[in-house]
């Protein structure tokens, strides 16, 4: 492992919630509905965070259940039936229902996993209820997935079948380039987890080779080994030489030839090398903060020094899974600081002390910061935006080139009217 610099802090946080993972999980399943069993400020925090799909058929929702209405553990469960069923009734498409607990005391007394076992029961061949734990207690919002896909696991088939699973949310057009790719490569059987469609999960076994698109699967990648799963251990693919080094591990496992991968992936690797420049002189030499939030944050560090040549002056993460992220640690330069957990007080004394060119950080801070004068950038942008791959590599070096590019813009025009 590189010799990076580790460090750990504990103290009050500034993150969201798991809750906001149903944004980009819902668009992925289509036919499933995420029903967030909690308060009015989790049904606020949904909606505001996906608020454009109040407009359209919405796929979640929210069963309020306050201290107030209820007279005990007994009104809460039949409340929450009631909701289930008004739902189902409503909206016969509905394949999957994830239950997704949250934070208020009155939810974290009800037991979520044996309302769904009662409501599986109940509505048997019609829908499949399953349940997990969007809280904000200890959590980072990028944890709801990993809840949510954990919660799948126990319903994927078993099979013998020699296949790659790539395993995280994916936009749709870069898991069709991506499956592309690997067909060119000479890996044939290729499926994703979680699938377009909620039903269709991917069957598992011991010829099953995991290749993780999102760092932030440990829980997932745990059932999937106990299950017998191989995990192909890899940098992540962000960026050329982190997408480059993706294949290279998988088609490594599928015993093919580097030559192979390489054939396959210079001409993108060239076109994207060349779509980067002009985001790295814009970037070049910057100073670069990284907050923890999304664990996005090492793989985002390598790929902003690497290729786009940026100073990194300290990586926060929220949590650090060091199998999982040996790879990517190791591609960054000696002597970085990482900084596991979070006080945020003293994470915004350090970045005022260190003056950075460019803070990521979680929407909550950025404003403040942004009223310091210090430029930012959401790192909740990341999970929404298709950033994975050897081609979306300059679409990755945009977002954090943009804000860089637009306070040169602001600052030469104030001065210019002075
Ligand atoms: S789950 Fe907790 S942190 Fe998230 S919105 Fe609800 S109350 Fe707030």
């Amino acid at each position: 492992m590189s010799k990076v610099d580790f460090n750990k802090e504990t103290g009050p946080r500034e993150v969201f919630c798991g809750l906001t993972s149903i944004v980009w999980l819902h668009r992925r399943m289509p036919d499933a509905f995420f029903l967030v069993v909690g308060s009015r400020t989790c049904a606020h925090l949904i909606q505001s965070a996906a608020g454009v799909m109040i407009f359209a058929e919405p796929r979640f929702g929210t069963a309020i259940l306050e201290e107030k209405d209820l007279a005990g553990l007994a009104d809460a469960h039949e409340e929450l039936n009631r909701v289930v069923n008004d739902l189902i009734s409503r909206r016969p498409e509905i394949k999957t229902l994830f239950l997704v607990g949250s934070c208020p005391s009155e939810v974290i007394k009800l037991d979520l996993a044996t309302v769904a076992e009662k409501l599986n029961t109940q509505f048997s061949g019609q829908v499949r209820f399953v349940n997990y734990s969007g809280s904000g207690i200890e959590t980072t919002f990028t944890q709801g997935e990993d809840g949510a896909l954990k919660a799948l696991v126990p319903l994927m088939e078993s099979t013998d079948d020699k296949k790659l699973l790539l395993v995280g949310t994916l936009a749709n057009n870069v898991e069709d380039r991506f499956k592309k790719i690997f067909n060119n490569i000479g890996i044939n059987n290729v499926e994703s987890f979680p699938p377009r469609n909620s039903t269709e999960l991917p069957k598992i076994g011991k010829n099953t080779k995991v290749l993780l698109t999102q760092p932030y699967l440990s829980e997932t990648i745990r059932d999937l080994k106990h299950r017998g799963c191989e995990i192909i251990y890899a940098p992540f693919p962000l960026g050329v030489e982190g997408s480059t080094k993706w294949f290279l591990a998988a088609a490594d496992a599928f015993k093919i030839n580097e030559l192979k991968v390489h054939e396959v992936i210079a001409p993108l690797a060239n076109r994207a090398r060349q779509a980067l420049e002009k985001h790295t002189e814009i970037l070049r030499g910057k100073k670069l903060f990284l907050l923890p939030e999304s664990q996005l944050e090492i793989s985002l560090a390598r790929f902003l020094h690497n290729e786009c040549e940026m100073d990194l002056i300290e990586v926060g993460t929220p949590y650090l899974n060091k199998d999982l992220m040996e790879q990517e640690l190791n591609l960054l330069p000696d002597d970085t600081k990482i900084v596991e957990g979070q006080h945020v007080e003293k994470q915004l004394d350090r970045v005022r002390a260190t003056n950075p060119d460019l803070v990521v950080c979680g929407m909550g801070l950025a404003n403040p910061l942004e009223a310091e004068g210090i430029s930012t950038k959401w790192s909740i942008e990341m999970v929404f935006s298709p950033i994975h791959g050897i081609d979306q590599a300059a679409d990755l070096a945009g977002l954090f080139s943009r804000p860089l590019k637009r306070n040169q813009i602001l600052t030469s025009k104030t001065l210019a009217t002075h």
